[in-house]
């Protein structure tokens, strides 16, 4: 008996001298063309490493599923769906959620968020690499072939029944990509961490000393404020992430399926709310829309909002307010 309590005392005496966690941090650059970085906080190299390999996993493994410039061996992906030429074509359940998911929000948004814009889009992309605007004919012949009734999903294939239509995920597969990356981490005990892909940020539990603060850009440049959150997401979608200027005039990457061109209606739009591929495809989807479509959008999905206009005016849900310090 005495020799169990000296074992007991013991393992109490170890467990209290457990080092306090500390922060760890890692950087992936070859997920979604963009910079992704990794925090936790962890009780050692060890275990961070372990996690980090975890969220580089899984996003790896949804940047090929969703990338729609490149195929890869062994999976189909929205590359191989987009160039099937209207043949029905299996595909893994995280592009048949993601493709349901676009086909809601194209209904949420009155047809703004578009996954099936597909073909505009990549003329733009086309246009921004060169420096030059596209022609006039050639966009409105793409746009014939971006009407989304023409996707047919069952519960594991997909069909283009316009063979001319080309789908495209970059509104909503970060947030996604992100918030199962994130789900993950938690099924294997992490509760404190962000990560951070492009615009799009996730975060759970806290920092041992307060909530994790999130800066926000300002489209001319640093920050225009700070929010703290904690099992939130935090994405904005911005003209100054992806564009080109022309003439003195700023083309960016976000197109309002109505003109053809880019949206012009705000600078910048930043979401938080807890869901992260909620936050991503609502970020866009505020981003085509006037403010008041976007508040009627935002009623039904419990999220907070702060919209920059072109001459630099801010607006704010007062929910939103509440996360600035
Ligand atoms: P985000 O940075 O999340 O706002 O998404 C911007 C990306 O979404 C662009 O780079 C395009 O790939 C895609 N996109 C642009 N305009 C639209 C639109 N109206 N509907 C759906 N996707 C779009
Ligand atoms: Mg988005």
């Amino acid at each position: 008996m005495k020799k169990l309590l000296a074992v007991l005392a013991c393992a109490v005496f170890l467990a209290g001298c457990s080092p306090a966690p500390k922060r760890y941090n890692a950087v992936y650059t070859d997920v979604f063309d963009t910079v992704t970085e990794f925090t936790a906080y962890c009780s050692s190299q060890e275990e961070f490493d372990g996690m980090s390999e975890r969220v580089h996993g899984e996003l790896l493994r949804l940047h090929e599923i969703f990338d729609i410039y490149n195929e890869y061996p062994g999976i189909v992906n929205a590359c191989s769906l987009n160039g099937a030429g209207g043949a029905e074509t299996e595909v893994p359940d995280d592009l048949i959620e993601l493709i349901n998911m676009g086909i809601d929000w194209h209904k949420k948004t009155g047809g703004q968020l578009n996954i099936a814009l597909g073909s505009v889009l990549s003329l733009w992309h086309e246009c921004r690499e060169n420096g030059t605007l596209p022609d006039e004919n050639e966009l409105l012949k793409r746009a014939g072939h971006c009407d989304i009734e023409k996707i047919a999903v069952t519960e594991n294939s997909v069909t283009l029944t316009d063979p001319g239509m080309s789908l495209d995920f970059g509104a909503i597969a970060k947030g996604y990509a992100v918030g199962r990356a994130a789900e993950i981490l938690k099924e294997n005990g992490l509760e404190d961490f962000a990560i951070s892909c492009g615009g799009n940020v996730v975060t759970s539990g806290k920092k041992p000393y307060g909530k994790w603060e999130i800066g926000i850009e300002n489209p001319d440049g640093g920050l225009i404020t700070t929010v703290s959150v904690s099992d939130e997401a935090v994405v904005t979608s911005g003209d100054y992430q992806r564009f080109v200027m022309i003439d003195g005039k700023r083309y960016h990457h976000i197109i309002d399926p109505k003109t053809l061109y880019p949206a012009e209606k705000w600078r910048s739009v930043t979401v938080i709310c807890p869901d992260s591929a909620l936050a991503d495809a609502l970020s866009t989807s505020l981003f085509c829309l006037d403010l008041e479509d976007g508040m009627k959008l935002l009623e039904d999905c419990k999220a907070e909002a702060m919209w920059v206009s072109q001459d630099g005016e801010v607006t704010k849900t007062p929910g939103f307010e509440d996360h600035e310090k």
